[in-house]
């Protein structure tokens, strides 16, 4: 910035880390329109259109599913501050760092936690958590669908089933996976699904997607006690966007204006097509993987999420120089693992307008070079092991 100079200049970035995700053009452009006060008919319109379009991209028929106010863990807070009250008994899949902050989340909340562990990329198989949640009857069930710490994906069914079984509700993060991968909320059993704008929507980040299913719509109508969160209260946050259309907070518009423009070339993709389009990115970039030498750290495909890869860091490479050289050579941001995957994985993410095979040849290429500058050693006898 030079001394007269006061406006920003952002360097131009590939963004294939979490998230954020690269943003369309076309978002940006809709970020650009005038925007109308938050009690004007033309933000419901622009709301109802939404609310239609996310029914899709989360695969459910709730009438209650809306975007709110807040990144990801504002979608987190709000399902969990909605549904668990002081005393109740929770119960959390936990393989990942995600899952922990559902479980903090959840005893500020005066929840009573109890936890079935697995290390960080490992899944729980059906009959190991339906059996956890008959024994322990809990009034909650918690899960993350794709745990961006580790690369994991978690499936729902059978959980969903023995939760319903004992009479609890199921809270998912989807956080990750919506937009780039199946989340099939009504097929799985989903009573609340919560998401962020920013990894498989391809948005900037700010709102937080969420679904009730009719169950959960019945289990916040008779809670008793008065929500501790003022902001996050589903009740009054419905009542604004659904019912009396009556203030409860300024909305950002301009991020009701990029939410649609996403959903919209979502569904003039088609949801089933972009979910085709994101597994094939990922089955490129793991073949592409595998040929430099690497493996990945989920070791199983199918529990893998397709829209963030954790290549394993090589014996002898240093993740962060990789990191640095990428960015500071081509512009491409990758991150790298934390808490106890800490320098042992990478966190690719391949999502929205960067899924494409020519953007994951690129990356490829740069990132195979990184590595080899970065020491990896890539002798056939190395590249075999
Ligand atoms: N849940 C998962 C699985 C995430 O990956 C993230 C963010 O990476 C969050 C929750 C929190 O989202 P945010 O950072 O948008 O608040």
């Amino acid at each position: 910035m030079s001394n007269n100079d006061i406006s920003i200049h952002p360097p131009t970035r590939w963004l294939f880390g979490p998230g954020p995700s690269q943003v369309h053009p076309r978002v940006y452009e809709a970020m650009r329109q005038p925007i109308v006060g938050h009690l004007d008919p033309y933000f419901f319109t622009v709301n109802e259109d939404i609310q239609q379009m996310l029914r899709r991209v989360f695969g459910t028929e709730n009438k209650l599913t809306f975007a709110i106010s807040g990144t990801g863990s504002g979608g987190m807070e709000t399902a969990i501050t909605n549904f668990v009250e002081p005393g109740a008994k929770v119960a959390v899949l936990a393989s990942g760092y995600f899952a922990d902050r559902m479980t903090d989340m959840a005893k500020r909340q005066g929840g009573d936690v109890v936890r079935f562990e697995k290390p960080w990329g490992g899944v729980f198989a059906d009959a190991e958590a339906a059996d956890f949640i008959r024994r322990e009857k809990p009034r909650v069930v918690m899960y993350v669908h794709a745990e961006t710490s580790s690369g994991a994906v978690q499936k729902g069914k059978a959980i969903c089933a023995a939760a319903h079984e004992v009479g609890a509700i199921v809270i998912t993060d989807v956080v990750t996976s919506l937009g780039a991968m199946p989340v099939q909320v009504d097929e799985t059993g989903i009573d609340v699904a919560y998401s962020c704008t920013q990894k498989g929507l391809s948005c900037p980040p700010g709102l937080a997607p969420i679904t009730l299913s009719p169950r959960a719509a019945e289990r916040l109508n008779e809670r008793a006690s008065t929500n501790r969160s003022w902001y996050f209260d589903l009740k009054l946050l419905n009542d604004f966007y659904n019912v009396s259309h009556r203030y409860h907070h300024t909305v950002s518009i301009t991020l009701f204006y990029a939410l649609h423009e996403a959903l919209t070339l979502i569904v003039e993709e088609g949801v089933e097509n972009r979910w085709q389009r994101h597994q094939r990115a990922h089955a490129q970039f793991v073949t592409g993987i595998e040929a430099l030498g690497l493996r990945m750290h989920v070791p199983d495909d199918v529990n893998r999420i397709v829209n963030l890869n954790t290549p394993c860091v090589p014996e002898g490479v240093d993740d962060a120089k990789v990191r640095t050289a990428l960015v500071r050579d081509h512009g491409i941001e990758i991150a790298g693992g934390f808490g106890p995957l800490a320098g042992k994985v990478f966190r690719i993410g391949i999502m929205g307008p960067l899924a494409t095979e020519e953007h994951v040849a690129r990356l490829l290429e740069h990132f195979g070079s990184a590595l080899q500058a970065a020491g990896l050693d890539r002798t056939p006898a190395a590249v075999t092991t």
